[in-house]
Order: structure tokens, then C-alpha cells, then sequence
């Protein structure tokens, strides 16, 4: 980035000039991985469209992050950046919304303990994400005191901004469901409306399946396409894309539905009316796997590769990374501090 650009960057960034929009947006991304198509279809997309109307807050949940890997903890440190220079190749603009770090708001893990009273144990275990979550991660009766109650913390994230809109994809409902639990929980203890309900905002396509099909895109399972995935590795994972089993000849009627190779089609194509027309001549026999894959192929090498592009560069620049997420992160301590201390009080815990 040239000199003035990036004093003039710097200045905007610690400008606290947002106008008074009322709808606000709060959304993040664990840091657990680079960000993948999942993430671009299922939420990224939208917050960089969202980002010219709303007062939009972008966290890096990297302590979230360490909930499932305690044991690992440079997984989550070595990507928190990553993540940043991910939303910045995807059309995220810092001067537009704020890109925070969760372990710079202390106000998060404060709220969090306040908020674990107004929450039980079965109820969490109730939660069926994380029910999935942990059958998927192997943890019986091993798991993390952390990773159970990260709804929790969720709701705390969400809360601290006030936000009324949250951009995410489907597995995240019952995390929304929690957090207006213990707003209601909340403002019933303190007989007034502090805090405020939030509502999802799902894309189209709320749920990208795997590469293989098995399960949802998720950067801990080794099962994407990233958005910094070579040009050879999306040639690779396309090819192993899961679709019809029993469609082993061109000329075989194939089956859409569970069709790795069309979901990903509906979901990335620009011109649907042409992957209705590839549909119809795959159901009715007569167009190959091969052909079909390479359609996708190039269709993801498009929408790829100038954010992979732009990728290099932001991640080249380490200084203006930390520079971007240090100013956000200050940024929403103020807020945050404010929304704890209304907690506090609601709790009695306002002597000073
Ligand atoms: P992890 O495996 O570490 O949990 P993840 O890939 O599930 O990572 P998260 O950081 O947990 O990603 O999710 C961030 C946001 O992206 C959430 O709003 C989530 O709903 C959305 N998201 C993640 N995976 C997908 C997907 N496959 N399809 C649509 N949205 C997704
Ligand atoms: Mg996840």
C-alpha cells in the first residue's frame, strides 16, 4: 500500500465517525483455518454487500477458536491473519466495517461468565450443533468445558455490539436461538430492555456440502476448497467431487439431488438458466461427469483466482494486517465496555 493511501487508511480507521444506522450487524469466523467457498456462499458475500448500508462488525473469533484445540493453540494463533487477509481479497472494506480480535475485547469473556448463570448444562447439550459437533470431533465425555459452552460466548459476541442482524450460515441457528434466550433471560432480571434480540440473515445457499459430500464444508475437516486454493489444488478437488455413483456411462440418466458437482453450480454459476438446461441433460442421460466438472472448473477458477490475487498481496503485508485489526479492535472495546457495564448493573454489580 503507497504511503498517503495508508496514512489516510490509518486515520479513517480510528475515526469513530459511523453514522446512526439502527440495524446493526455483528458476524465473525473462528480462527481455525482459511476461509473457504462455504464461508464466501454462506456469509461472506453478503457482508461485503451488507457493509454499504449497515454498521457492520466483523469478529475473529480466536477464542472461540482455542475451544477445540487447547492442545494446539498455534493453529488458532498462526491464523488469525489469515482470516483477515481472506475478507479483504473477498471485497471487505475496513473503512466500511470494523474487523475486530476477540481475545483484544475483554468485555467478551466477562459477558460470557456473567452469561453462563442464565444458561444449564442440558440446555447446551441440547444444542445440535454442538451435539454434532461433538460426535464429529470424538470427544464423549472428554470434551472441553470451553467448547460446550461456546454458545454462550457466542451470545456475548453478538450482545456486546447490540447487534440486530447476524449474516451466517445454517448451523449457526440454534447459536441465535441461545443468544436471545439469555437476552430475554437478561432483560427479565433487569426489568428493562438492555439488550436486544438478533435475527439471522441466511444466503441461498446456507449450507455448502464437503467436497465429498459427507458433511458440511468446515475448515477443521480438512474437506474444502479454499479461497486461497491454487489453481492446481481447485483443479484437484473438483475432479474428486462426489456425484452420481451409479452414473457410470455418458449416456446413463443421472441423479441431480446429492450431486456434489450441480450444488456447487446452483450455488457459484452465474447463469442458472444454463445449469437448469446441464440438469436437463443429465437427468435424461447423454452428458458426462467429465464434462459437467469442467464446467464447474473453470466457473470456480474465475471466481477464484482475483481473490486469490488480491489475497497475496494483503498477506504479503503483515504490518497493515495487524494495523487493520488492532484499530477495529480498539475500536469495539468502548462499545463493549458500555454493554458490560449495563450487564453489571442488571446483576446489582455496580457499587463502582
Ligand atoms: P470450524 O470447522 O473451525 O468450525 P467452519 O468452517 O465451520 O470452521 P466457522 O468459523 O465455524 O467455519 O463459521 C463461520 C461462518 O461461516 C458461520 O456463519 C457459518 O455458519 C458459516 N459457514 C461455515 N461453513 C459453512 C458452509 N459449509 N456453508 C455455509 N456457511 C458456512
Ligand atoms: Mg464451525
Amino acid at each position: 500500500m503507497k504511503n498517503n493511501q495508508s496514512i489516510a487508511l490509518n486515520q479513517a480507521l480510528h475515526s469513530n465517525s459511523k453514522t446512526d444506522i439502527k440495524e446493526k450487524i455483528l458476524t465473525g469466523d473462528r480462527a481455525t483455518g482459511s476461509l473457504h467457498l462455504g464461508h464466501y456462499v454462506g456469509s461472506l458475500q453478503k457482508r461485503v454487500k451488507l457493509q454499504h448500508q449497515y454498521e457492520q462488525t466483523i469478529l475473529v473469533a480466536d477464542m472461540q477458536g482455542l475451544t477445540d484445540n487447547g492442545h494446539n493453540p498455534q493453529k488458532v494463533s498462526s491464523n488469525i491473519l489469515n482470516v483477515v487477509a481472506d475478507y479483504l481479497a473477498a471485497g471487505i472494506d475496513p473503512l466500511k466495517t470494523t474487523i475486530c480480535l476477540q481475545s483484544g475485547i475483554p468485555a467478551l469473556a466477562e459477558l460470557t461468565m456473567y452469561y453462563s448463570n442464565l444458561v444449564s448444562i442440558s440446555r447446551l447439550e441440547r444444542n445440535p450443533t454442538v451435539k454434532t459437533e461433538i460426535k464429529s470431533k470424538s470427544f464423549g465425555r472428554s470434551i472441553p468445558a470451553g467448547f460446550l459452552t461456546y454458545p454462550i460466548s457466542q451470545a456475548a459476541d453478538i450482545t456486546a455490539f447490540k447487534a440486530t442482524l447476524v449474516p451466517v450460515g445454517e448451523d449457526q441457528l440454534p447459536m441465535l436461538e441461545q443468544t436471545n434466550e439469555i437476552v430475554r433471560r437478561l432483560n427479565h432480571i433487569a426489568q428493562q430492555d438492555i439488550l436486544v434480540e438478533c435475527k439471522p440473515l441466511l444466503s441461498k445457499v446456507s449450507r455448502l456440502p464437503s467436497v465429498d459430500g459427507k458433511s458440511k464444508m468446515s475448515k477443521s475437516m480438512g474437506n474444502s476448497i479454499m479461497l486461497s486454493s491454487s489453481e492446481k489444488d481447485i483443479r484437484k478437488a473438483v475432479k474428486a467431487m462426489y456425484t452420481d455413483p451409479n452414473h457410470l456411462r455418458v449416456c446413463d440418466p443421472g441423479k441431480i439431488e446429492g450431486n456434489v458437482v450441480f450444488t456447487y453450480l446452483d450455488a457459484f454459476h452465474q447463469d442458472q438458466n444454463y445449469v437448469a438446461n446441464l440438469k436437463a441433460q443429465y437427468s435424461a442421460g447423454g452428458l458426462g461427469d467429465g464434462t459437467v466438472k469442467k464446467i464447474l472448473e473453470e466457473c470456480l477458477q474465475d471466481l477464484l483466482k482475483p481473490i486469490r490475487q488480491r489475497r497475496e498481496e494483503f498477506i504479503a503485508d503483515r504490518s497493515q494486517l495487524i494495523a487493520i485489526l488492532k484499530a477495529g479492535t480498539e475500536r469495539s472495546q468502548d462499545e463493549s465496555n458500555e454493554v458490560l457495564r449495563q450487564v453489571k448493573s442488571a446483576f446489582g454489580l455496580n457499587l463502582f
